[in-house]
């Protein structure tokens, strides 16, 4: 399909870039990964992020809790590794057993070490333009929309899903670039006017966890669209929106799999080249 936006090229060219930086920094380079309690979303997750450490020579430490951890042991293990020079990165896995609190948690890991960009710190310099590491996800989406070549000044982008890791700090990137921006979420749904926020998106980005949300025949002829969903429908993996109908009406759509997915990883390790190299980790 000519109109595929598809993650894995991007992934591959970012990389190469990473790999040159790495070449350049003349000590170890250690992703410290804290994972409490068992999800088969999160362990998939730990090890692609185990895969994509080794490619680039990143050393991957990952420091099982039990489900069952208090939040202030969370909080301990986590402090011991901002205290420790070593460790240049730190990420816990989402999500935390629900008795532990990851606002908490995220505030606990220091700036220079935060590799998700969602301590308070680091949420700050995005809101004011300035961020040193940007929420993964909403990083691989931006990524995906610039290798597109989609200019976003004055263009009507429409967000759905308005979570801290993905669909806020995606408005405030694409503020940055004066794209008009609309956030949906469930109150937009409940008032029964998702359709006609996503009917005029010239730039649409799902971002819920809901299989066939959006309607294809929704789809702006000629908009972008970008599915973060991933949701297990019938043994196969499939996003947010109606794929097949999206896809020909969009000038542009990504794949589920194979769109934002695959960058995600990549962006993650793009921000500790990037703490690493401005020697805050
Ligand atoms: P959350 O569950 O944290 O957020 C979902 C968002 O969707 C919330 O803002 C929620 O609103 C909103 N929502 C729920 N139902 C509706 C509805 N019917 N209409 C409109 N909005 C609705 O999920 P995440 O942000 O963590 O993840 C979203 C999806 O993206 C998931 O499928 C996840 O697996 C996927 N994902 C993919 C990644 C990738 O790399 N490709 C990485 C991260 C996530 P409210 O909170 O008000 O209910």
């Amino acid at each position: 399909m000519e109109n595929l936006l598809e993650g894995k090229p991007i992934a591959e060219r970012i990389k190469n870039e990473l790999r040159a930086a790495i070449a350049t920094i003349n000590k170890p380079i250690v992703l410290a990964s804290v994972h409490a309690g068992e999800n088969g979303g999160a362990d998939a997750y730990v090890r692609s992020q185990q895969k994509t450490a080794k490619e680039l020579g990143i050393t991957y430490q990952l420091h099982r809790l039990n489900g069952s951890v208090r939040e202030e042991e969370v909080i301990e293990c986590v402090q011991a590794l901002n205290a420790d020079n070593a460790v240049n990165g730190i990420i816990v896995q989402m999500p935390l057993p629900p008795h532990v609190d990851y606002t908490k948690i995220s505030a606990s890991i220091v700036p220079g070490k935060d590799v998700e960009g969602m301590c308070p710190e680091n949420i700050g310099k995005l809101l004011f333009g300035a961020p040193v590491v940007v929420p993964c996800t909403a990083a691989a989406v931006m990524e995906i929309i610039k290798s597109g070549g989609i200019d976003l000044c004055g263009k009507e982008t429409v967000v759905v899903g308005h979570s801290e890791i993905v669909g806020k700090p995606l408005a405030l990137l694409l503020l940055e670039e004066l794209a008009t921006v609309t956030v949906c979420h469930i109150g937009t749904s409940k008032a029964g006017k998702l359709e006609e926020h996503v009917e005029k998106a010239d730039v649409l980005i799902v971002a819920v966890g809901k299989a066939g949300l959006i309607h294809g025949e929704w789809v702006k002829e000629g908009a972008v669209v970008i599915d973060v969903g991933i949701n297990r429908e019938k043994g196969k993996i499939v996003g947010d929106v109606e794929f097949e109908t999206a896809a020909q009406r969009a000038s542009l759509i990504t794949p589920v799999p194979g769109g934002v997915g695959p960058l995600t990883v990549t962006m993650l390790m793009r921000n500790l080249v990037s703490l690493v190299t401005q020697g805050n980790a």
